[in-house]
């Protein structure tokens, strides 16, 4: 190799001189905003950017697929869409407040096989169920719309397990925050029921959002706008329970249902 070749060999070392410089001066920028943003986050770990931060909660949009639950008088939409779309609203406003969210079905489908065993509904319930435990929910949320064979009943309608405290506990703040944001015509009180979904052994609330056999709230729960206002009405209720003074009741235990035929 000649002088051209040594020039060259010069530059190129100069180059890489210069290129090594430059990259240690970016990695060691890249090093201390890295540690800045490691400090941030810890800041923002104790801080605890959202209320619900560290909960897991679980949201149901009950029925889906072969099964549309309740049906508009007027419309004749099933309630299995209207539950999906409360649902991810929930979810999406759930999860800006820190939580984390399991859905139990994220489009129009039922759980269960096509020809099981087993009832479908029956089988659809323990997989959603079993979707809820593996994830370790922390609350249960089942989202539904309700009817009556008498028109005029009306309202949003929370449920909790029967004799269950913590369920009522969370149950009441729901159906309190619904009626702030919904301003019902009739104001109803949480109730005790025996749903499949509220026997898992964690605080669980099935939420009626309004009655499809009602001309007027079918024509309200059919609109976007307040679907959304249903879904923050439910959040609104978990948070309140959420900030709730004093020790909260325990669950009930998951109700054992090992006896129970699963179509596996
Ligand atoms: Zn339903």
């Amino acid at each position: 190799m000649g002088r051209k070749g040594d020039r060259t060999r010069v530059y190129a070392g100069m180059l890489l001189g210069v290129t090594a410089l430059c990259t240690l001066t970016l990695l060691l920028a890249a090093g201390d905003s890295a540690i800045r943003a490691f400090a941030q986050q810890g800041a923002q770990a104790t801080a605890a950017p959202g209320p619900l931060r560290g909960m897991t909660v679980a949201v149901d949009a009950g029925h889906g697929g072969y099964d549309g639950g309740a049906v508009g008088r007027v419309s004749g939409v099933p309630e299995k869409g209207l539950n999906l779309d409360v649902a991810r609203r929930v979810e999406r406003l759930l999860r800006a407040q820190g939580a984390d969210v399991v859905m139990t079905r994220t489009g129009d489908y039922a759980l269960c096989d096509e020809n099981p065993p087993i009832r479908r509904k029956l089988q659809d319930m323990q997989r959603r169920a079993a979707l809820i435990r593996m994830n370790e929910a922390d609350v249960v949320l089942s989202i539904h719309m309700n009817e009556y064979a008498g028109r005029s009943e009306s309202g949003p309608q929370v449920f909790y397990r029967e004799q269950c405290q913590a369920g009522r506990l969370l149950a009441g703040a729901i159906q309190g925050a619904m009626i702030e944001g919904l301003k019902p015509s009739k104001n109803r009180p949480a109730l005790g029921g025996d749903y499949y979904i509220l026997t898992l052994g964690v605080p669980s609330a099935l939420v009626e959002c309004g009655f499809l056999s009602n001309r007027e709230e079918e024509q309200k729960l059919l609109q976007e706008a307040y679907r959304e206002q249903v879904a923050q009405s439910i959040v609104q209720g978990l948070l309140d329970w959420q900030t709730l003074n004093g020790e909260k009741p325990e669950p009930l235990p998951a109700v054992d249902r090992s006896d129970e035929p699963t179509g596996e």
